[in-house]
């Protein structure tokens, strides 16, 4: 967690905030360098996010998957409890 909370705190002194959250980058679009490893999961070059076009690197990008599915499986888990 340190390591993503360090990259966010960063942007945002670096920058006006303009998401309230970092789970606001739902859809993070790989891109890869060149046309040859496109598809390849293990040459994505980075990520960038669909909504504000904000770019992650690879590590960074996963993470960011990773909270995403995680808090999407809890609310599906609210949703089926209630
Ligand atoms: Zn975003």
């Amino acid at each position: 967690m340190g390591f993503l909370n360090k990259i966010l705190g960063k942007k945002e002194r670096n920058e006006a905030p303009i998401l309230p959250a970092p789970y606001s980058h739902v859809v993070l679009l790989p891109r890869w360098e060149s046309v040859e490893e496109m598809g390849n999961e293990e040459k994505i070059a980075g990520y960038t996010c669909e909504s504000c076009q904000e770019s992650f690197s690879p590590e960074a990008g996963r993470e960011l998957q990773k909270l995403e599915a995680d808090r999407f499986r809890r609310e599906m888990t609210r949703g089926a409890e209630s």
